[in-house]
């Protein structure tokens, strides 16, 4: 492999780049290679496709010189959480309960971004079945924050987070179920993008809990981010929960919208600044913040929201019930991991696949689903946390008839030291407080890496806005972005 010097900086430069022969397809993939075999103790990637990646680069390079018209993300370098399917290559949902298993047909989002001529550089490490807030969950071992080795990139997208954080490829696809897209954007100083429900086909996604799960986007910036989201969105045949909406043109309505410099009427939760689990140094960050921007003219009004001390456990209610039911596959017949040992009983060779092939968290997971849908607990539990979840979109409707976004932290704290966490899964699943509502309701909720703790590690806000409303949360995004001095 040559050295080659390449810099990045957005997906529109580098087309330029390209489109004025100042770069090649190559020489990015050449570079990213080489940065992700400098950066290999961070364990972001379970597998590079390295020599497919180059073959892909050369023919766009060749079809591009030839003159063929260049898709939007033409030669773009992009990484996959292990839960999304790459036909013909390995996907494990970072378990021993799939290793070995190759993907047998495409995602929807994979489609959609071949399409448009991107090069997929590999798979990336996440927590088991994306159960998680650390990436310590992973059968493959941790992923280390490439601004601290000795602390968590966040979960359960780690390795996709610390792939942009490292410069390992212009942007990766994870998935939010609870948060996993936005606290280890925040955790590692990148953008983290995610959808509305139903905004970009679940298709070849392993599902984790099927109303919560969502595909994101990682980038370093709001217009990369507006662009691949525009590629992967939309309805799709294989997948009846996506919306009908048409997807707008976010990345030259984003142009537009930086024209217009809008104010904007931003709402936040009392009872979320002031939770006293709240790092003191996040809740000053964020005061600040919506002092600068009441400064700047915008309106910034505290709302009530009584039932923060509720999202967590609703969401942990309803999710594990719904993973208790989609991981019943695996159960080494229909897929995954077969034990080798001799067993005559059905049931005792189900037990041993599943108990050899899963890891503790998500076995805990599935208990606590199997036992909230029990007979004697449905009510008290399940049906309950329905009831809440009901009463959150009502909230959410109102909020966003009077507000055009909220704001928050993404997380409690910003990133912890590696086992800091482990022993205490109560305080590893509070980590969720402030990004499980928009899973809850439906809503997109972005992470803005603005600011940095004391110990440099970085932190960010959260902005959330209502369902389907993308472009005014990117335009608003890109807008706090340049104002705060990001590019
Ligand atoms: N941290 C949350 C959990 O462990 C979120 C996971 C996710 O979004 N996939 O459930």
């Amino acid at each position: 492999m040559i050295a080659v010097l390449f810099s990045f900086t957005s997906i529109e430069t580098y087309l330029d780049d390209l489109q004025h022969h100042r770069t090649s397809c190559e020489a990015a993939v050449n570079h990213f290679l080489l940065r992700i075999a400098e950066k290999t103790h961070l364990n972001a990637f379970l597998e590079v496709f390295e020599e497919e990646a180059i073959q892909r680069a050369k023919m766009l390079d060749h079809q591009r010189r030839d003159g063929a018209p260049m898709g939007k993300l033409h030669g773009v370098i992009v990484g996959l959480k292990d839960v999304i399917s790459y036909r013909g290559h390995g996907l494990t949902a970072s378990s021993n309960m799939l290793k070995g298993y190759e993907a047998v047909y495409n995602a929807t989002v994979v489609e959609r971004l071949l399409e448009e001529g991107a090069i997929i550089i590999g798979r990336q490490n996440c927590d088991e079945f994306a159960m998680g807030s650390s990436n310590e969950h992973s059968a493959y071992g941790a992923v280390l924050n490439d601004a601290d080795n000795n602390r968590v990139p966040g979960g359960s997208s780690g390795g996709s987070a610390v792939s942009v954080q490292a410069g390992l490829c212009m942007v990766s696809l994870g998935s939010d179920t609870g948060g996993s897209v936005r606290q280890p954007a925040d955790f590692c100083g990148v953008i983290g993008l995610k959808p509305s429900y139903g905004r970009i086909s679940r298709y070849g996604l392993i599902a984790y809990a099927s109303t919560f799960d969502q595909i994101g986007i990682f980038s370093t910036n709001i217009p990369d981010a507006a662009r691949v989201l525009e590629v992967i969105s939309g309805a799709d045949d294989m997948d009846s929960t996506v919306s009908q909406s048409p997807v707008e043109a976010y990345s030259q309505l984003l142009k537009a919208g930086r024209r217009e410099d809008k104010r904007y009427k931003l709402a936040y939760f009392k009872q979320a600044l002031e939770h006293p689990g709240l790092d003191p140094e996040i809740k000053n960050a964020v005061s600040d913040l919506i002092d600068k921007l009441r400064a700047e003219g915008h309106t910034v009004t505290p709302i009530e929201f009584e039932l923060l001390d509720y999202v967590v456990p609703t969401y942990y209610v309803l999710t594990t019930a719904e993973a208790s039911t989609n991981l019943s596959r695996y159960d080494g017949v229909k897929f995954g991991h077969q034990t080798t040992q001799k067993v005559d009983d059905l049931t005792e060779f189900y037990k041993k696949n599943r108990s050899e092939g899963f890891g503790k968290e998500v076995k805990k997971r599935i208990m606590l689903g199997t036992f909230v849908l029990s007979a004697f607990y449905f009510d008290a539990y399940f049906a309950k946390a329905q009831q809440i979840r009901q009463l959150l979109s009502e909230k959410s409707k109102e909020i966003f008839n009077k507000y055009d976004a909220l704001i928050s932290p993404n997380a409690p704290c910003s990133a912890f030291k590696l086992g800091e966490k482990q022993g205490d899964a109560t305080e590893m699943y509070l980590a969720d407080i402030y990004t499980v509502f928009a899973n809850l309701v439906g809503i997109p909720g972005i992470s803005l890496p603005l600011f940095h703790t004391k110990d440099g590690m970085p932190f960010g806000i959260q902005l959330m806005s209502d369902q389907l409303k993308e472009l005014s949360l990117l335009t608003l995004s890109d807008q706090l972005m340049q104002s705060e001095g990001k590019h």
